[in-house]
This record gives structure tokens, C-alpha cells and sequence, in this order.
């Protein structure tokens, strides 16, 4: 299946037949046969997915997944250790993982780290670790007995888990500051000062910055040396969201526009995303490792722990996060790098770059295309002008062109909104890529979007 990706779609729609079959089955109480479910897999589930493993998939943001991996992901289900730590070689395994992307990216390897389903969940637990960090007997009270509603800083640019968790959390969007961007994208380090004096002065107590290192729209990195000195002037927690761009830090070319990222008293980067490991694997990183246990570590009777036997050592695991019964996520990453090596992750990632710059110079040379926003990483936001100056003809016109690329099984984009104006968007976190597929969808995609323009210029 891996070996044919590219002479297949990248994506078909599932006929209504093969979704209602599987939509409307009732319960099987009596089994059908191992033999007959493996086979209505293959013939109805596994050709119809969302198109990540192939090598013209640009969508959003979803590695693809490395083979050896795989294979890896079906010995740790097999083996089916209990992550939550114990006596058992599988946690050296993890604890190793966490060790090396520590070091990987700059941050002390006496961290705090622990491994989650993804980047959501990590920045989640990040937050509720400053959150803890920052109020007064938090483990306690909670926020029932905060004399002041606490404030956290970001972008407007920020990811949406920042929504998520401001309820989850219990803080509350309103209290989480978006702050503007500049034409760059980064946050407004300034205005962010701004709005920290403002909230103090009015009552309120802000306990946390977040930057961005990779924004989703358009791969901006805030200034993170600066977000840093201005969360150490007002001593606040700062949080790098690092979920894809934290890996940048391995680009021998662009290593330089994720700086700063270590010196965050968190981190969170996803390894499902550019180090091509298959779903689910993100890394929360922390600085002060007790920070990170005091917000989670919790010791009931059922689980007390000996110096011998199976529990010794306790759950370090369960002690950094919220879950307790963990699957063996690291194994594929610890296999995968034993295997290759970083310096092949790092070419592969600079791979990306380049092919996405590629596609950059297509678009600045052509009177067709134009750039919506600077593309400094492994993301292009941008849209076909195609002589139209009408926005909500451009909109509609470069809708019809995304829809019509998706369904013709060559490459996948998504899309984004910049400034208000419609973008189709690129993001190459694929290891799969090879410089022709990028030649592929530069010609697809004007053969399409040429197409599309002389309905609309009719
Ligand atoms: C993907 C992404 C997230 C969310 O990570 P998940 O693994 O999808 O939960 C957060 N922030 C950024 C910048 C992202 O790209």
C-alpha cells in the first residue's frame, strides 16, 4: 500500500453505499469471523482516508507517518505495557524519548517531560501547570478563593486549544488576551506590555504569556527571546506552543527563526506532526520538573509504591499529566530515531523547507498567484488572482479551485483566512514529498485554477 501512494488519489470520496453499510450496522452480538472483517477493512475502510500518508498531501497540519513506526505502534499495543510508569523497561524507553527531544531542542535534559496525545493536550496541561504555579494554594481552593481573576497573554494568532482550555481550565476566553499581530504575524510584544500593566492596574492577576514557535495560519514565530524578558520582568509562566515549528530547531537554514524557544519554562511540540511518528505523540516539556509534578502527582493507597517489586519507582508518568492508564507512545520514537538518526530527521525537515520554498518562488514569479502573508518556514498561504478584483468573486472563485483540487485525488491544500481574504494553504510536513510532487501540484493546480477562472470570468 505504501509503495503505490503516489500513483493513487490522494483522497476519494467514500461512496454513500460503503458509509451507510458501516454508518447504520447494528451491534454484531454474534462475531462475523476474524477473515471477514479483516477483508471488508481492506475493500471499505483502508482506501478511503483523509489522505495524510501521500506524498502530495498539504492539508492542514498531519504528518503522514513513518513505516518503521508502524510497526513499532503494533509491538507497543502488543506488548501493551501500563505506561503510568512501574518497574519495567518500557518507561526507560519513554523516559529516553522525552530526554533526547529535550535535547533536541535546546532545553535542559533534567526537565520535566511527559508524553501525550497530542500538542491540544500538551499546552493544555502546560497551562494548568502555570495556573498552579501562579495562584496562591491552587491545589486547594482552586480558583474558588482567587482574591483576583487571573489574566494569560497570546496572539491572535495562537492555535485554538487556547479557547479550549481557557474553559476547561475554568479561566474563561474573556480573560485570555489576544493580542494583535504585526504584518509579520508575530504578537505585538509592546501592546502585550500594554495590556499587562493595563490588567494589573485594574485588579486582575496575569499568570501567563504564550508564543507561538510555528503559527497554524502562516508559520510565523513570535518573538520569543522578547515574550520571555517580558514574562520574566512581570513574573509570568511562558509557554512556547511549538506543537510543528519547534522541529525547525533542527533546520540547519532556519534554526534560527524558532530561537528563544528554550528559554520558556514550557514547552509543547507534536511528534505526530514534523517528526512523521503516526497519531497520537506529543511532548510537553517543563523547565522546573516539580512544577510539573506539583500541579499532577497524586498517591492513593492503591497505588503505593515499594523500593522492589513492580511499582517501584512509582508513576512518574501519571505524575506529570492527567492520565492514568498511558499506552507505550515512545516506543516508535525511540525506534525511529535509534534507526535513523537525527540528522535524518533534520534533512528530511529541511526537505520540507525547501520544497515549500520552492513553491514560494512559483508564486512571487507568477502574474496568477499571489502570497496572502510572508512564508518564512514550511507554510504558504496564498490564492489565484486570475484577473478578478472583486473579493467575494476571488473568495468564491478560489474556494471552487481548493474543492476542485481536493476531489481530483492529485494533491490536497486546506484553506485559511488572512486579513478577511479567502487563502489556500500549504504546509509540508511530509517525508514522503519528493521535489517532482511539488512540480505535480504547481502544474495541477494551474491547470485547475485556469479552468475555474474562465467560468468566473464569463
Ligand atoms: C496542530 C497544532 C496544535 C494542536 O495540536 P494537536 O496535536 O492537533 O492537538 C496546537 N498548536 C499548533 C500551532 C498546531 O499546529
Amino acid at each position: 500500500m505504501l509503495q503505490s501512494l503516489s500513483d493513487n488519489p490522494c483522497w476519494q470520496p467514500l461512496g454513500d453505499e460503503i458509509m451507510k453499510r458501516i454508518a447504520n450496522e447494528p451491534l454484531p452480538c454474534r462475531g462475523q469471523g476474524e477473515e471477514a472483517v479483516y477483508q471488508q477493512f481492506v475493500s471499505e475502510v483502508l482506501p478511503y482516508p483523509n489522505g495524510n500518508l501521500h506524498p502530495r498531501f498539504f492539508g492542514w497540519v498531519q504528518g503522514p507517518g513513518m513505516a518503521f513506526a508502524n510497526l513499532a505502534d503494533m509491538l507497543a499495543s502488543a506488548q501493551n505495557p501500563h505506561l503510568a510508569g512501574f518497574n519495567q523497561a518500557p518507561k526507560w524507553v519513554e523516559e529516553r524519548v522525552i530526554a533526547w527531544i529535550a535535547e533536541a531542542l535546546g532545553f535542559p535534559s533534567c526537565c520535566g517531560g511527559v508524553l501525550e496525545s497530542g500538542g491540544t493536550m500538551a499546552s493544555v496541561l502546560a497551562l494548568s501547570v502555570a495556573r498552579q504555579a501562579k495562584c496562591e494554594n491552587y491545589r486547594l481552593e482552586g480558583l474558588q478563593r482567587q482574591r483576583k481573576p487571573i489574566t494569560v497573554y497570546c496572539s491572535v494568532e495562537t492555535h485554538g486549544w487556547i479557547k479550549k482550555a481557557a474553559y476547561l481550565l475554568g479561566i474563561g476566553e474573556r480573560w485570555v488576551r489576544m493580542i494583535p499581530a504585526n504584518a509579520d504575524f508575530q504578537v505585538d510584544v509592546h501592546a502585550m506590555e500594554k495590556a499587562i500593566v493595563a490588567d494589573k492596574e485594574a485588579g486582575c492577576q496575569p499568570i501567563c504569556i504564550i508564543g507561538t514557535a510555528g503559527t497554524i495560519n502562516t508559520g510565523a514565530t513570535d518573538d520569543l527571546n522578547a515574550l520571555a524578558d517580558l514574562a520574566a520582568k512581570y513574573n509570568l509562566w511562558f509557554h512556547v506552543d511549538g506543537a510543528y515549528g519547534a522541529m525547525a530547531a533542527l533546520s540547519p537554514t532556519h534554526k534560527h527563526t524558532v530561537a528563544g524557544m528554550e528559554g520558556a519554562d514550557s514547552l509543547s511540540v507534536d511528534l505526530h506532526k514534523w517528526m512523521y511518528m503516526p497519531f497520537e505523540i506529543a511532548c510537553l516539556l517543563v523547565r522546573d520538573d516539580k512544577a510539573l509534578t506539583d500541579a499532577f502527582s497524586f498517591a492513593p493507597s492503591y497505588l503505593a509504591t515499594f523500593d522492589r517489586g513492580v511499582i517501584a519507582g512509582g508513576l512518574p508518568f501519571a505524575d506529570r499529566g492527567m492520565d492514568l492508564t498511558r499506552s507505550f507512545k515512545a516506543l516508535k520514537a525511540w525506534m525511529c530515531l535509534k534507526a535513523y538518526g537525527l540528522n535524518a530527521f533534520a534533512e528530511a525537515i529541511q526537505r520540507n523547507i525547501d520544497q515549500t520554498q520552492t513553491l514560494v518562488k512559483f508564486i512571487e514569479a507568477s502574474p496568477n498567484f499571489e502570497l496572502l502573508a510572508p512564508a518564512p518556514m514550511n507554510v504558504v498561504c496564498f490564492r489565484f488572482k486570475g484577473g478578478l478584483s472583486s473579493e467575494n468573486e476571488l473568495r468564491k472563485m478560489n474556494v471552487e479551485i481548493l474543492l476542485r483540487l481536493q476531489e481530483s485525488g492529485l494533491a490536497i491544500l486546506s484553506s485559511t483566512e488572512i486579513d478577511g481574504k479567502f487563502a489556500l494553504r500549504f504546509c509540508n510536513v511530509n517525508h514522503r514529498t519528493q521535489d517532482d510532487d511539488i512540480l505535480m501540484l504547481l502544474q495541477g493546480l494551474s491547470k485547475i485554477a485556469d479552468e475555474v477562472a474562465t467560468v468566473f470570468l464569463r
